[in-house]
Protein backbone atom coordinates (compact mmCIF):
# COMPACT_ATOMS: atom_id res chain seq x y z
CA UNK A 1 0.00 0.00 0.00
CA UNK A 2 1.41 3.33 -0.92
CA UNK A 3 0.19 6.34 0.66
CA UNK A 4 -1.17 8.48 -2.38
CA UNK A 5 -1.19 8.06 -5.81
CA UNK A 6 -0.27 11.13 -8.14
CA UNK A 7 -1.56 11.33 -11.30
CA UNK A 8 0.82 13.39 -13.31
CA UNK A 9 4.52 14.10 -13.66
CA UNK A 10 4.67 17.48 -14.69
CA UNK A 11 6.05 20.59 -12.91
CA UNK A 12 2.71 20.09 -10.44
CA UNK A 13 3.13 16.27 -9.91
CA UNK A 14 7.07 16.44 -9.15
CA UNK A 15 6.11 19.01 -6.25
CA UNK A 16 3.59 16.77 -5.04
CA UNK A 17 5.43 14.05 -5.06
CA UNK A 18 8.48 15.55 -3.39
CA UNK A 19 6.38 17.39 -1.16
CA UNK A 20 5.03 14.02 -0.02
CA UNK A 21 7.89 11.88 0.39
CA UNK A 22 9.98 14.89 1.99
CA UNK A 23 7.69 14.76 4.80
CA UNK A 24 7.71 10.53 5.03
CA UNK A 25 4.87 9.60 2.96
CA UNK A 26 4.97 7.02 0.36
CA UNK A 27 3.88 7.94 -3.47
CA UNK A 28 3.30 6.56 -6.92
CA UNK A 29 3.02 8.52 -10.11
CA UNK A 30 1.38 7.69 -13.15
CA UNK A 31 2.30 9.85 -16.48
CA UNK A 32 1.31 9.06 -20.28
CA UNK A 33 3.33 11.92 -21.16
CA UNK A 34 0.24 13.38 -23.20
CA UNK A 35 0.84 17.29 -21.81
CA UNK A 36 4.06 18.94 -22.14
CA UNK A 37 3.35 22.27 -20.57
CA UNK A 38 6.51 21.63 -17.97
CA UNK A 39 8.00 19.69 -20.72
CA UNK A 40 8.53 22.71 -23.28
CA UNK A 41 8.40 25.28 -20.80
CA UNK A 42 10.95 28.07 -21.07
CA UNK A 43 11.10 28.01 -17.15
CA UNK A 44 11.37 31.59 -15.91
CA UNK A 45 11.18 32.71 -12.71
CA UNK A 46 10.54 36.65 -11.91
CA UNK A 47 7.73 37.91 -9.31
CA UNK A 48 7.15 40.57 -11.91
CA UNK A 49 4.94 41.03 -14.34
CA UNK A 50 7.03 42.83 -17.35
CA UNK A 51 4.65 43.88 -19.52
CA UNK A 52 2.28 45.40 -17.11
CA UNK A 53 5.01 46.35 -15.09
CA UNK A 54 3.02 45.12 -11.12
CA UNK A 55 3.99 42.65 -9.02
CA UNK A 56 2.67 38.85 -9.72
CA UNK A 57 0.14 37.57 -7.30
CA UNK A 58 2.42 36.77 -4.11
CA UNK A 59 5.50 37.21 -5.65
CA UNK A 60 7.79 37.83 -3.35
CA UNK A 61 6.44 34.69 -1.31
CA UNK A 62 6.49 32.46 -4.03
CA UNK A 63 10.08 33.38 -4.89
CA UNK A 64 11.04 32.87 -0.51
CA UNK A 65 9.19 29.54 -0.39
CA UNK A 66 10.45 27.85 -4.59
CA UNK A 67 13.89 28.81 -5.23
CA UNK A 68 14.78 26.80 -1.62
CA UNK A 69 12.73 23.53 -3.14
CA UNK A 70 14.20 23.56 -6.52
CA UNK A 71 17.87 24.17 -4.82
CA UNK A 72 16.54 21.30 -2.24
CA UNK A 73 16.25 19.18 -5.78
CA UNK A 74 19.36 19.92 -6.94
CA UNK A 75 20.95 18.48 -4.35
CA UNK A 76 19.15 15.25 -3.67
CA UNK A 77 18.96 14.91 -7.99
CA UNK A 78 22.90 15.87 -8.57
CA UNK A 79 21.81 17.93 -11.67
CA UNK A 80 21.87 21.92 -12.19
CA UNK A 81 18.23 22.61 -12.07
CA UNK A 82 18.32 26.95 -11.35
CA UNK A 83 20.62 28.91 -13.22
CA UNK A 84 20.34 32.43 -12.23
CA UNK A 85 20.06 34.38 -15.23
CA UNK A 86 19.78 38.28 -15.71
CA UNK A 87 16.18 39.21 -17.15
CA UNK A 88 16.31 42.13 -18.92
CA UNK A 89 12.88 44.30 -20.39
CA UNK A 90 14.16 46.29 -23.41
CA UNK A 91 12.82 49.73 -23.04
CA UNK A 92 11.32 50.88 -26.90
CA UNK A 93 10.01 54.04 -26.35
CA UNK A 94 10.83 57.07 -24.11
CA UNK A 95 7.84 56.32 -22.48
CA UNK A 96 8.53 52.54 -21.59
CA UNK A 97 12.00 54.34 -20.38
CA UNK A 98 9.62 56.59 -18.00
CA UNK A 99 6.90 53.48 -16.68
CA UNK A 100 10.31 51.85 -15.52
CA UNK A 101 11.45 54.15 -14.05
CA UNK A 102 8.08 54.83 -12.01
CA UNK A 103 7.67 51.31 -11.19
CA UNK A 104 11.06 50.73 -9.86
CA UNK A 105 10.21 54.03 -7.20
CA UNK A 106 6.80 51.54 -6.26
CA UNK A 107 6.87 49.99 -2.56
CA UNK A 108 7.24 46.16 -3.37
CA UNK A 109 8.83 46.37 -6.77
CA UNK A 110 11.32 48.25 -5.88
CA UNK A 111 12.91 45.53 -4.17
CA UNK A 112 12.86 43.85 -7.79
CA UNK A 113 13.64 46.51 -10.43
CA UNK A 114 17.10 48.05 -10.79
CA UNK A 115 15.94 51.94 -10.83
CA UNK A 116 18.48 52.39 -13.51
CA UNK A 117 18.59 52.37 -17.12
CA UNK A 118 21.77 50.05 -18.63
CA UNK A 119 22.59 51.91 -22.51
CA UNK A 120 22.53 48.79 -25.19
CA UNK A 121 25.78 47.99 -26.10
CA UNK A 122 24.95 44.89 -28.37
CA UNK A 123 24.81 45.52 -32.22
CA UNK A 124 22.43 43.17 -32.90
CA UNK A 125 20.11 44.42 -30.16
CA UNK A 126 17.97 47.72 -31.29
CA UNK A 127 17.13 49.20 -27.68
CA UNK A 128 16.75 52.87 -28.36
CA UNK A 129 15.83 53.61 -24.40
CA UNK A 130 17.99 50.96 -23.11
CA UNK A 131 17.44 48.27 -21.10
CA UNK A 132 15.75 47.67 -17.33
CA UNK A 133 16.94 45.17 -15.10
CA UNK A 134 15.30 43.10 -12.99
CA UNK A 135 16.58 41.77 -9.68
CA UNK A 136 16.71 37.55 -8.12
CA UNK A 137 15.79 36.15 -11.75
CA UNK A 138 16.73 32.85 -13.38
CA UNK A 139 15.84 29.79 -15.25
CA UNK A 140 14.81 26.14 -13.74
CA UNK A 141 15.49 23.96 -16.34
CA UNK A 142 11.98 21.75 -16.13
CA UNK A 143 12.66 19.06 -18.94
CA UNK A 144 16.38 18.53 -16.46
CA UNK A 145 14.26 18.46 -13.81
CA UNK A 146 11.41 16.29 -14.80
CA UNK A 147 13.29 13.58 -16.40
CA UNK A 148 15.86 13.42 -13.24
CA UNK A 149 12.87 13.33 -11.37
CA UNK A 150 10.69 10.42 -12.93
CA UNK A 151 14.21 8.91 -13.51
CA UNK A 152 14.38 8.66 -9.33
CA UNK A 153 10.80 7.84 -9.12
CA UNK A 154 11.59 4.64 -11.70
CA UNK A 155 14.48 3.61 -9.68
CA UNK A 156 12.67 3.32 -6.59
CA UNK A 157 9.54 1.53 -8.17
CA UNK A 158 6.95 4.67 -7.86
CA UNK A 159 6.88 5.56 -11.61
CA UNK A 160 3.95 3.99 -14.22
CA UNK A 161 4.07 5.25 -17.45
CA UNK A 162 1.02 4.89 -18.26
CA UNK A 163 -2.63 5.99 -18.56
CA UNK A 164 -3.89 6.61 -15.41
CA UNK A 165 -7.69 5.40 -16.05
CA UNK A 166 -10.39 7.17 -13.94
CA UNK A 167 -13.26 5.02 -14.48
CA UNK A 168 -10.84 2.06 -12.94
CA UNK A 169 -10.61 4.08 -9.45
CA UNK A 170 -12.74 2.93 -6.66
CA UNK A 171 -12.93 5.95 -3.89
CA UNK A 172 -13.90 4.20 -0.42
CA UNK A 173 -14.02 6.21 3.07
CA UNK A 174 -10.99 4.66 3.94
CA UNK A 175 -8.64 5.28 0.52
CA UNK A 176 -8.74 4.59 -2.92
CA UNK A 177 -7.86 1.44 -5.34
CA UNK A 178 -7.00 1.32 -8.33
CA UNK A 179 -6.53 -1.83 -10.22
CA UNK A 180 -4.98 -4.19 -7.13
CA UNK A 181 -3.29 -0.84 -5.86
CA UNK A 182 -4.59 0.74 -2.31
CA UNK A 183 -3.62 4.27 -1.29
CA UNK A 184 -5.05 6.45 1.31
CA UNK A 185 -6.05 9.06 -1.69
CA UNK A 186 -4.98 10.21 -5.23
CA UNK A 187 -4.17 13.68 -6.28
CA UNK A 188 -4.65 14.49 -9.63
CA UNK A 189 -1.61 16.35 -11.47
CA UNK A 190 -2.94 16.25 -14.71
CA UNK A 191 -2.35 20.11 -16.19
CA UNK A 192 -4.55 20.45 -19.12
CA UNK A 193 -5.12 16.40 -19.06
CA UNK A 194 -7.83 17.22 -16.22
CA UNK A 195 -10.47 18.20 -18.61
CA UNK A 196 -10.73 14.76 -19.68
CA UNK A 197 -10.93 14.11 -15.33
CA UNK A 198 -14.80 12.91 -14.85
CA UNK A 199 -14.68 13.90 -11.14
CA UNK A 200 -12.84 17.66 -11.96
CA UNK A 201 -13.70 18.36 -15.04
CA UNK A 202 -16.54 20.89 -13.60
CA UNK A 203 -13.49 23.60 -12.73
CA UNK A 204 -12.64 26.38 -15.20
CA UNK A 205 -9.55 25.18 -16.59
CA UNK A 206 -9.70 26.70 -20.14
CA UNK A 207 -5.80 26.36 -21.28
CA UNK A 208 -3.94 28.37 -23.36
CA UNK A 209 -1.66 27.27 -25.76
CA UNK A 210 2.37 28.27 -26.02
CA UNK A 211 4.52 28.02 -28.03
CA UNK A 212 8.74 29.08 -28.52
CA UNK A 213 11.23 28.47 -31.53
CA UNK A 214 15.04 27.55 -30.70
CA UNK A 215 16.95 29.97 -32.95
CA UNK A 216 20.85 29.55 -33.58
CA UNK A 217 22.34 33.22 -33.66
CA UNK A 218 25.77 33.02 -34.22
CA UNK A 219 26.23 37.04 -34.06
CA UNK A 220 24.66 37.65 -31.49
CA UNK A 221 26.63 37.02 -28.07
CA UNK A 222 23.84 37.59 -25.05
CA UNK A 223 24.19 35.66 -21.97
CA UNK A 224 21.05 37.90 -20.74
CA UNK A 225 17.57 37.03 -21.05
CA UNK A 226 15.97 39.62 -22.92
CA UNK A 227 11.93 40.52 -22.61
CA UNK A 228 10.65 42.43 -25.77
CA UNK A 229 7.37 41.91 -27.17
CA UNK A 230 8.94 38.01 -26.73
CA UNK A 231 11.43 36.05 -24.30
CA UNK A 232 14.60 35.37 -25.48
CA UNK A 233 16.54 33.45 -23.58
CA UNK A 234 20.17 32.13 -23.80
CA UNK A 235 20.73 28.38 -23.99
CA UNK A 236 24.42 28.66 -24.72
CA UNK A 237 26.70 27.51 -27.88
CA UNK A 238 24.75 30.52 -30.21
CA UNK A 239 21.38 28.88 -29.08
CA UNK A 240 18.32 30.42 -27.77
CA UNK A 241 14.74 29.99 -26.90
CA UNK A 242 12.34 32.64 -28.45
CA UNK A 243 8.38 32.78 -27.37
CA UNK A 244 5.97 32.26 -25.94
CA UNK A 245 2.95 32.58 -27.80
CA UNK A 246 -0.87 32.44 -25.91
CA UNK A 247 -3.62 31.21 -27.96
CA UNK A 248 -7.21 30.81 -26.35
CA UNK A 249 -8.49 29.08 -29.35
CA UNK A 250 -6.20 26.84 -30.81
CA UNK A 251 -6.01 23.78 -28.26
CA UNK A 252 -4.19 21.26 -30.78
CA UNK A 253 -0.70 20.24 -29.33
CA UNK A 254 1.69 20.55 -31.86
CA UNK A 255 3.22 23.68 -33.34
CA UNK A 256 1.70 26.04 -35.81
CA UNK A 257 3.03 28.12 -38.72
CA UNK A 258 0.68 30.84 -37.29
CA UNK A 259 2.79 30.41 -34.26
CA UNK A 260 6.13 30.76 -35.86
CA UNK A 261 5.17 33.50 -38.19
CA UNK A 262 4.25 35.44 -34.68
CA UNK A 263 7.17 34.63 -33.50
CA UNK A 264 9.65 35.79 -36.31
CA UNK A 265 7.65 39.09 -36.52
CA UNK A 266 8.30 39.75 -32.57
CA UNK A 267 12.36 38.85 -33.05
CA UNK A 268 12.53 41.11 -36.29
CA UNK A 269 11.18 44.16 -33.74
CA UNK A 270 14.26 44.00 -31.80
CA UNK A 271 16.93 41.38 -33.50
CA UNK A 272 19.35 43.22 -35.95
CA UNK A 273 21.34 40.18 -36.63
CA UNK A 274 20.91 36.80 -38.42
CA UNK A 275 19.28 33.80 -37.01
CA UNK A 276 18.14 30.46 -37.90
CA UNK A 277 15.29 28.38 -36.57
CA UNK A 278 16.12 25.01 -35.61
CA UNK A 279 13.24 23.92 -33.65
CA UNK A 280 9.68 24.61 -32.59
CA UNK A 281 7.61 23.53 -29.19
CA UNK A 282 3.90 23.94 -28.20
CA UNK A 283 2.35 22.60 -24.83
CA UNK A 284 -0.87 24.02 -23.09
CA UNK A 285 -0.29 25.66 -20.34
CA UNK A 286 -3.57 24.87 -17.77
CA UNK A 287 -4.77 28.55 -17.00
CA UNK A 288 -8.08 29.53 -15.11
CA UNK A 289 -10.07 32.22 -15.65
CA UNK A 290 -9.23 34.24 -12.84
CA UNK A 291 -5.52 33.32 -13.19
CA UNK A 292 -5.60 31.47 -9.60
CA UNK A 293 -4.20 28.21 -8.88
CA UNK A 294 -6.76 25.13 -8.87
CA UNK A 295 -5.83 23.13 -5.04
CA UNK A 296 -8.15 21.24 -2.86
CA UNK A 297 -10.65 18.44 -2.33
CA UNK A 298 -13.69 16.64 -4.31
CA UNK A 299 -16.67 18.77 -3.47
CA UNK A 300 -18.31 15.19 -2.47
CA UNK A 301 -15.77 12.63 -2.91
CA UNK A 302 -13.37 11.80 -0.19
CA UNK A 303 -9.89 11.07 -0.60
CA UNK A 304 -9.96 13.05 -4.06
CA UNK A 305 -7.88 16.02 -4.62
CA UNK A 306 -6.23 18.07 -7.35
CA UNK A 307 -3.36 20.38 -7.78
CA UNK A 308 -3.96 22.32 -10.77
CA UNK A 309 -4.46 25.63 -12.79
CA UNK A 310 -0.78 27.12 -12.36
CA UNK A 311 -0.83 28.84 -15.41
CA UNK A 312 2.45 30.64 -17.35
CA UNK A 313 4.02 30.76 -13.30
CA UNK A 314 4.37 26.84 -12.83
CA UNK A 315 7.79 27.05 -11.81
CA UNK A 316 6.90 29.31 -8.27
CA UNK A 317 3.63 28.18 -7.87
CA UNK A 318 3.54 24.50 -8.07
CA UNK A 319 6.15 23.99 -5.03
CA UNK A 320 3.62 26.50 -2.66
CA UNK A 321 0.92 25.21 -3.47
CA UNK A 322 1.72 21.57 -3.36
CA UNK A 323 2.71 22.67 0.35
CA UNK A 324 -0.96 24.05 0.60
CA UNK A 325 -2.22 21.20 -0.25
CA UNK A 326 0.09 18.94 2.10
CA UNK A 327 -1.18 20.46 4.86
CA UNK A 328 -4.66 20.48 3.90
CA UNK A 329 -4.49 17.19 3.42
CA UNK A 330 -2.35 15.91 6.45
CA UNK A 331 -2.70 18.56 9.31
CA UNK A 332 -5.97 19.82 8.35
CA UNK A 333 -4.83 23.51 7.72
CA UNK A 334 -7.43 25.21 5.15
CA UNK A 335 -5.75 26.37 1.92
CA UNK A 336 -5.11 29.85 1.36
CA UNK A 337 -9.08 31.22 -0.40
CA UNK A 338 -7.27 32.94 -3.26
CA UNK A 339 -6.09 29.03 -4.85
CA UNK A 340 -8.96 27.01 -2.92
CA UNK A 341 -11.18 25.06 -5.95
CA UNK A 342 -13.57 25.03 -3.19
CA UNK A 343 -14.18 28.97 -4.67
CA UNK A 344 -16.01 26.92 -7.43
CA UNK A 345 -18.43 24.62 -5.60
CA UNK A 346 -21.36 26.22 -7.54
CA UNK A 347 -19.85 24.87 -11.04
CA UNK A 348 -20.04 21.33 -9.36
CA UNK A 349 -24.14 22.36 -8.49
CA UNK A 350 -24.68 23.13 -11.81
CA UNK A 351 -22.78 20.29 -13.41
CA UNK A 352 -25.53 17.89 -11.56
CA UNK A 353 -22.97 16.89 -8.88
CA UNK A 354 -21.76 14.22 -11.02
CA UNK A 355 -19.68 12.30 -10.20
C1 LIG B 1 5.45 27.51 -24.22
C2 LIG B 1 5.34 27.60 -22.72
C3 LIG B 1 6.26 28.36 -22.00
C4 LIG B 1 6.16 28.46 -20.61
N1 LIG B 1 7.10 29.17 -19.95
C5 LIG B 1 7.05 29.25 -18.60
C6 LIG B 1 8.06 29.95 -17.87
O1 LIG B 1 9.01 30.50 -18.45
N2 LIG B 1 7.95 29.99 -16.51
C7 LIG B 1 6.93 29.37 -15.83
O2 LIG B 1 6.89 29.43 -14.60
N3 LIG B 1 5.96 28.69 -16.50
C8 LIG B 1 5.98 28.62 -17.86
N4 LIG B 1 5.02 27.95 -18.54
C9 LIG B 1 3.88 27.41 -17.77
C10 LIG B 1 4.21 26.08 -17.15
O3 LIG B 1 4.73 25.26 -18.13
C11 LIG B 1 2.96 25.45 -16.51
O4 LIG B 1 2.45 26.31 -15.52
C12 LIG B 1 3.28 24.11 -15.85
O5 LIG B 1 4.13 23.37 -16.65
C13 LIG B 1 2.02 23.30 -15.57
O6 LIG B 1 2.43 22.11 -14.95
P1 LIG B 1 1.42 20.93 -14.66
O7 LIG B 1 2.20 19.87 -13.98
O8 LIG B 1 0.20 21.45 -13.99
O9 LIG B 1 0.92 20.45 -16.10
P2 LIG B 1 1.67 19.60 -17.23
O10 LIG B 1 3.06 20.04 -17.41
O11 LIG B 1 0.77 19.65 -18.41
O12 LIG B 1 1.74 18.13 -16.65
C14 LIG B 1 0.63 17.29 -16.52
C15 LIG B 1 1.13 15.87 -16.61
O13 LIG B 1 0.02 14.98 -16.36
C16 LIG B 1 0.10 13.90 -17.26
N5 LIG B 1 -1.26 13.34 -17.41
C17 LIG B 1 -2.40 14.02 -17.69
N6 LIG B 1 -3.46 13.17 -17.70
C18 LIG B 1 -2.97 11.93 -17.40
C19 LIG B 1 -3.57 10.64 -17.25
N7 LIG B 1 -4.88 10.43 -17.36
N8 LIG B 1 -2.75 9.60 -16.97
C20 LIG B 1 -1.43 9.77 -16.82
N9 LIG B 1 -0.82 10.97 -16.94
C21 LIG B 1 -1.58 12.04 -17.22
C22 LIG B 1 0.66 14.54 -18.53
O14 LIG B 1 1.28 13.60 -19.37
C23 LIG B 1 1.68 15.53 -17.97
O15 LIG B 1 2.97 14.98 -17.84
C24 LIG B 1 5.11 27.81 -19.92
C25 LIG B 1 4.20 27.03 -20.64
C26 LIG B 1 4.31 26.91 -22.02
C27 LIG B 1 3.34 26.04 -22.78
Amino acid sequence: MRDYIIVGSGLAGVAMAETLMSHGHSVVVFDNHSQKASMVAGGLYNPVVLKRLNLSWEGSRLMAFSIPFYRALEAKLGVDIDEKLRVMRLLATAKEQNDWFHAADQQGLSEFLVPRVEDNTNPCLEAPFGLGEVRHTGRVHTSRLLRAYRESLATAGGLREETFQHENLQVEKEGVSYQGLNARAVIFCEGFGLQQNPYFRYLPLNGTKGELLRIHAPDLKESRVIKSGVFLIPLGEDRYLAGATYSWQDKSPGPSEAAREELLSGLRKFLRCDFRVEGQQAGIRPTVPDRRPLVGGHPCLPNLYVLNGLGSRGVLIAPYAAYALYRYMEQEIPLPKAMDCGRFSKRYEKAGRHP
